[in-house]
């Protein structure tokens, strides 16, 4: 007998014949003897509706009362699952956040979990019952109710199957698991049986949006292996945990070098010239933009000639206007040369623990990448990840030489 815990997003839930569908499917586990803790989302497009009613009366909302407006979308969605689960018989109960209590702190609309009792939760299971959790929402110490950040559902669920020591928990939603990049762009992608937390943190950072980035962050944490599954399609789905047994002789033969090969159109580079080569010039450079709020992803800095240095780094997409403005300001005063820059690059990076332990990897990827007479603007690599950023228009090119290229192609049949 499991402990398991299981989360369902809006799509899963986002009408009565869904919500039925899923307590069959929640009735499934329960009959076979596993306790079950479900996490709901709020009914698609409900929590986008909520907001757009406050919209019409302010533009500047007190974030106390959105979060006591928007919890209400998981509210509805907890009770009908548990009147659906009762109406097959089985006995369940609904708890919102701040019933459990799932305590944060205060700060609103993006509220950090800080400790869950979970003795209300446990005496229910015990009683037999399955026990329906709001997702996204707590309450901080002071009683006011708060909200964890869109997509907030993922982290009550990982966070309540850490408090509980579940065995596993499920993530139950619109795809049947993790791929080896997106089935869209490669249509032979496949699915991986498993693959690392820090992996999923890398694939999920660079664009595959199948998980909010803090849950996995807070599963690897806590060691609470996920699973991702299709919320109406049987399936094994993908495990997410911890690094696979490196045992020279079992598993190593088989386990891929990469797992999968991630991309993301929405960034922008960005080059400042004729940089005076001396101490304290890049965080000169960098300070105002971070100031500025604009997160930075890949810095490039050249080698020094006739003391000067090219600065490269690059940003998203939507802060490109404004880091472009920032950065003229700082050539001007640090008496740099000419700022340059673009939004048509993308970056394409490769994933896997595997290279760790196999040389090679990175001349493999530029070798693939030459073939096809791509051009590599910047390289990046950290232990298990190597990015190159190109011109947008390659991306897909790239991907799909990648993935042949690691051996990543599923089988045609
Ligand atoms: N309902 C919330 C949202 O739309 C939380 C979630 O779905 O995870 O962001
Ligand atoms: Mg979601």
């Amino acid at each position: 007998m499991a402990l398991i815990v299981q989360k369902f997003g809006g799509t899963s839930v986002g009408s009565p014949e869904r919500i039925e569908q899923v307590a069959q499917k929640v009735a499934k586990f329960h009959a076979a003897g596993d306790d079950i803790v479900v996490v709901v989302s709020a009914m698609s497009g409900e929590t986008n509706r909520l907001l757009a009613l406050a919209k019409e009366l302010s533009n500047k909302p007190s974030l106390r009362e959105m979060d006591v407006m928007i919890a209400t979308g998981e509210q509805v969605t907890i009770a009908l699952l548990a009147i659906a689960l009762n109406k097959i018989g089985v006995p369940a109960v609904s708890f919102t956040g701040a019933q459990v209590p799932i305590v944060t702190d205060s700060e609103h609309g993006k509220a950090r979990i800080l400790t869950i009792d979970e003795a209300k939760v446990q005496a229910q299971l015990q009683a037999g019952k399955v026990v329906v959790v709001a997702g996204f929402q707590g309450v901080d110490e002071q009683g006011n109710i708060t909200t964890l950040g869109r997509g907030g559902s993922d982290t009550t669920a990982v966070a309540l199957a850490a408090a509980l020591k579940a065995d596993e928990c499920h993530i139950y939603t619109d795809v049947d698991g993790v791929y080896t990049t997106d089935p869209r762009v490669v249509s032979r992608a496949q699915r991986l049986d498993r693959i690392t937390f820090e992996e999923m943190l890398e694939m999920a950072s660079l664009g595959s949006k199948i998980l909010q980035l803090r849950s996995v962050e807070f599963a690897g944490k806590y060691n609470v292996p996920l699973r991702v599954l299709h919320s109406f399609k049987e399936g094994p789905g993908t495990l997410i945990s911890t690094e696979i047994s490196t045992d020279k002789n079992e598993d190593s033969m088989e386990q891929p070098i990469i797992s999968g090969i991630a991309f993301n159109r929405d960034e922008a580079k960005l080059t400042i010239r004729g940089v005076p080569d001396t101490p304290g010039v890049a965080f000169k450079i960098l300070g105002p933009i971070s100031a500025a709020n604009i997160d930075i992803d890949m810095i490039v800095q050249n080698v020094a000639q006739d003391n000067t240095t090219d600065f490269t780094f690059t940003v998203g997409n939507l802060d490109y206007d404004k880091a472009f403005e920032i950065l003229q300001a700082t050539a001007q005063e640090i008496g740099a040369g000419q700022v340059a820059g673009t939004t048509s690059i993308a970056k394409v990076s490769i994933v896997g623990v595997g290279m760790r332990s196999h040389p090679g990897v990175a001349s493999s990827m530029f070798e693939a990448l030459a073939k096809e007479n791509i051009n590599l603007q910047m390289i990046s690599t950290s232990e298990i990840k190597i990015s190159v950023v190109i011109d947008e228009k390659y991306v897909e090119l790239a991907v799909r030489a990648l993935h042949t290229a690691f051996g990543l192609d599923a089988e045609q049949n």
